[in-house]
């Protein structure tokens, strides 16, 4: 059933309901009352009748007597009487006898009132004990049965008015509260097209509230829609990077393999191919490690112990001191801070990382220095360089995965674009931070930056 013809059964029913039990209760204690009324008045009447019999009673006028004598007189005030002398009918004064054994069950001094219909006529019979005897006082009330068939008329026909306004009403009341959501369901069908255009009228009521809800959550879902194709384009620019990087190296290896299997060639150039696969390979398996690593979804578990970095700078200087020599350069440390908590291997290769980030992006015999410090709460490590800067534009690019300034200067140093993406995720993992500042042709410096605790 639709919402509207709910709404409107539930108008209507429980209210006719009400008025027409209302009107039926008014009509029938209205009704009761006249007859109470009608009751008391005859009674009254009656008794006026018995204390003039009884005023008038002697030895030769007795009460039936005296009501044969009477009873032209009441007659024409439309009361009549009948008589019963131990238990039997013995007089009538209206034209019909209707012989009722009810009213001889009447106590003494006590008026048994009863209203009875007879030949589709309504009349009041009153009975009074006088010694043995019974008399009858009766009358015609058939005008208050029609006066009450009459109110009964008029409510009828006032229900049925009632009733059609009251359709009107209630079909009003539906319309009205169910526009809104009808607008509703109409802006849904938008949602479902991927139109998410959606001005619902807000206000405090309760479809008011509900259609700011709504609001809100097409807003939300577009959002959301825009988040998820963003990272379903990244995820799509990734995968095609990585096709991309791996191409090169495999073409370079397969081609390398088949030259060497292929043509005699010299001992020098056997060797020269043979270290082009190798430095290949490498750059494979060195993607292959940072892809793993970035590849953890949620957080990868790691136990948070006291990294040493005089320990951390030993490693990194005995690994990269062929790298360094070769670069003429010289890696000065300055270490206030020596104490860091996190994993000594994300430590030894975030920095090792921006360590061959800073020689490859400078020149030759520029040096390489890594600070690290305490302010406030925090802890810096810092790797500075003298080379050749990033742009700004390029300062908030760097870090997407693949992302190279100069790709034949990072591929001639083996680089895929990975190496801050790892560092980012390091930083993540440590519930840290990664900040650039650089300047073109000046240098460029990373700060890592770790919360005390
Ligand atoms: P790559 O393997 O190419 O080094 P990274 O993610 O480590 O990948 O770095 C991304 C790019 O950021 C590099 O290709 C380089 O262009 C730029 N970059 C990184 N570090 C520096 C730096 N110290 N100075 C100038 N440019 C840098």
């Amino acid at each position: 059933m639709k919402l509207s013809s709910k709404i409107f059964l539930a108008v209507y029913i429980p209210t006719i309901v009400i008025v027409i039990t209302i009107v039926s209760i008014l009509i029938h204690s209205n009704f009761i009352g006249e007859l109470q009324l009608e009751s008391d008045k005859n009674v009254q009447e009656f008794k006026t009748v018995l204390e003039n019999i009884d005023a008038n009673i002697s030895e030769d006028a007795t009460h039936y007597s005296l009501i044969t004598y009477y009873q032209n007189h009441y007659a024409a005030k439309g009361i009549y009487f009948e008589y019963y002398e131990d238990g039997e009918f013995v007089f009538d004064s209206g034209s019909e006898t209707f012989d009722n054994r009810d009213l001889l069950n009447v106590e003494d001094d006590m008026y048994n009132v009863i209203v009875e219909e007879h030949s589709s006529n309504h009349y009041m019979f009153i009975s009074y004990k006088i010694g043995e005897d019974v008399l009858v006082y009766k009358t015609d009330v058939e005008i208050l049965f029609i006066n009450h068939q009459q109110e009964i008329n008029i409510a009828v026909m006032l229900i049925i008015i009632l009733s059609l306004v009251l359709i009107v009403i209630a079909l009003a009341i539906a319309k009205f509260v169910t526009i809104p959501l009808n607008a509703m369901t109409k802006e849904m069908d938008k949602i479902s097209n991927k139109d998410y255009n959606i001005k619902l009228k807000e206000g405090n009521d309760e479809i008011g509230v509900v259609a700011k809800k709504f609001n809100e959550m097409s807003k939300k879902i577009e959002e959301n829609e825009k988040e998820l194709l963003k990272y379903i384009e990244s995820k799509q620019m990734f995968i095609d990077n990585l096709a991309h990087e791996m191409n090169t190296p495999l073409t370079s290896i397969k081609g390398y393999a088949e030259a060497l299997e292929k043509f005699d060639l010299s001992e020098e150039k056997k060797v020269k191919y043979l270290t082009y696969i190798q430095s290949e390979s490498d750059r494979i398996l060195d993607m292959y490690k940072k892809l793993l690593f970035l590849s953890y979804k949620s957080n990868v578990d790691f136990e948070v112990e006291d990294v040493s970095i005089n320990k951390v700078m030993n490693i990194i200087k005995d690994d990269l001191k062929e790298r360094l020599d070769d670069h003429k350069s010289k890696l000065i440390i300055d270490n206030k801070c020596n104490e860091f908590k996190g994993d000594e291997i994300m430590f030894i290769m975030a920095i090792s990382n921006l360590i061959k980030n800073a020689l490859n992006n400078s020149d030759k015999g520029t040096n390489v220095y890594v600070n690290t410090y305490e302010k406030k709460d925090k802890l810096y490590i810092e790797v500075v360089d003298e080379g050749i800067g990033i742009s700004k534009e390029n300062i908030s690019k760097i870090l997407e995965p693949f992302y190279r300034v100069d790709k034949n200067r990072s591929r001639k140093n083996g680089g895929a674009g990975l190496g801050l993406s790892l560092v980012l995720r390091i930083m993540e993992l440590h519930k840290g931070e990664l900040k650039i500042e650089s300047e073109e042709g000046k240098g460029s410096k990373f700060i890592l930056i770790f919360n005390k605790d």
